[in-house]
């Protein structure tokens, strides 16, 4: 889903499907997120269909959105997932996710990760030094298990991107370096407790561009070769995730325009019948979400014009984190012509907090405003900062509206805290 196509405006109201955000703010409070499920289908749809049959297997980088409702919903779609820590595969499980189809990413893995991820069985490491490599042997040796490994290279390509989110430079702490890959699948095949199943890599994320894919993807293809020539056969190529969403006027790449140049390097380098791995994360839910806040008031400083709203940076920490833009849309727009330019900023105390800034709105004390593409990156990323519960969850699926993650109660963010005696 690369454009929030299910929040649409009806009869002078924004809806998300077939209900209106007003009703919503009404029955739920505000801030809320509010997720569509149809958007999530649709996300699916465009991955599965771009796979052309093929054999593909979407691991959903869960790291955008973990809701364990959302997580069920991909699961039963067919998804797999990609995980950064031993506690999203804690909700994989919980979710009722295959684990069979995880692949564990990140720099940093503990050994209760390792372990825990051996025991649910789950389909690879994605591998990103040799410190790890050897962690992960040492620990499969200790459970007479072998662990199944990918190393995750990185290609020194520029994925075009925001810095904070480019992951596949070579000053990026993420991956080995692809020049010496050969040397470590060479290592890794003498460890007995290793399967070498795959290799992959992550380049960013927000990427609208195809050409960045297929710089890595020519360097892994030159690889895998070597590879073979060495005596070791991958079953699969994993190509990360990172295909970007529309926030304003950006014109993302699909899935398919993905895919099939994919697949075409594959089948021109003979490599095929490798199953293709990808993980994407913001394209299945960036769209199918928005936050939705009230104006609680207006404010001038000379000629600077301010909203204060009730969501705040921690509750979506992508404007001030990345300078993200995120569309605003007034639920009830008024028909006579805005003409003032307001910051919306949030209560927090920190003059970062701001959602947006110098956009030409009509606004009154009490509208409601909906922070659009929130979907991705805002509820896992919020925080309690400023003692605030963390806004509840729901997902509209036509006219039926599910809740699936209550506010956070006050006492409830405090409630394990102890006092000296
Ligand atoms: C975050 C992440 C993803 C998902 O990235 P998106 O840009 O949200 O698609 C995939 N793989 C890895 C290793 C990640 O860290």
């Amino acid at each position: 889903m690369t454009v929030a196509t299910h929040f649409q405006h009806k009869d002078g109201v924004l809806h998300a499907e077939n209900v209106s955000l007003e009703q919503l703010a009404h029955d739920f409070g505000t801030p809320l997120y509010v997720y569509s499920r149809q958007a999530l289908h649709d996300a699916w749809n465009s991955y599965h269909q771009a796979a052309q049959g093929r054999d593909v297997l979407v691991c959903y980088g869960m790291k955008a959105n973990s809701n364990l409702a959302i997580l069920n919903e991909f699961a039963r779609l067919g998804t797999g997932f990609d995980i950064v820590s031993g506690g999203e595969l804690a909700r994989v499980i919980a979710a009722k996710g295959d684990p069979s189809k995880v692949v564990f990413s990140g720099v940093g893995k503990q050994r209760w990760e390792i372990e825990a991820a051996l025991d649910a069985h789950i389909k690879c490491f994605n591998v990103e030094s040799v410190a790890e490599l050897e962690r992960i042997a040492t620990i499969a040796a200790e459970k007479g298990v072998k662990a199944p490994v990918s190393l995750r290279v990185n290609p020194d390509v520029d994925a075009k991107t925001h810095p904070y989110i480019s992951t596949g430079l070579k000053d990026n702490k993420f991956g080995i370096d692809i020049n010496i890959a050969p040397a470590i699948y060479a290592q890794a095949q003498q460890l007995p407790n290793l399967d070498i199943v795959g290799l992959d890599c992550h380049i960013g994320s927000q990427i609208t561009q195809i050409s960045p894919y297929l710089d890595a993807l020519h360097k892994l293809i030159l690889l895998i070769k070597q590879l073979q020539d060495q005596g070791i056969h991958l079953k699969h190529l994993d190509i990360g995730g990172g295909l970007g969403i529309r926030y304003t006027d950006e014109t993302p790449a699909t899935p398919t325009d993905l895919l099939s140049a994919v697949f075409q390097a594959l089948d021109a380098a003979d490599l095929g019948h490798l199953q293709l791995v990808l993980e994407p994360g913001r394209s299945m839910v960036g769209n199918a979400g928005v936050l939705l806040t009230q104006v609680e008031y207006l404010k001038s400083n000379q000629d600077k014009h301010f909203a204060i709203v009730n969501a705040a940076m921690n509750d979506l920490i992508r404007p001030t984190l990345y300078e993200a833009w995120h569309d605003v849309e007034a639920v009830r727009p008024r028909n006579n012509n805005a003409t003032i330019s307001y910051d919306i900023v949030g209560p927090i105390c920190e003059s970062g907090d701001w959602l947006a800034k110098d956009r030409t709105l009509n606004l009154e004390q009490g509208d409601l405003l909906a922070v659009m593409s929130a979907g991705a990156y805002a509820f896992t990323m919020a925080s309690q900062y400023n003692t605030r519960p963390r806004a509840a969850e729901v997902i509209v699926d036509k006219q039926s509206v599910h809740l699936v993650r209550p506010r956070e109660e006050l006492h409830s963010l405090f409630e394990s805290e102890r006092l000296l005696d």
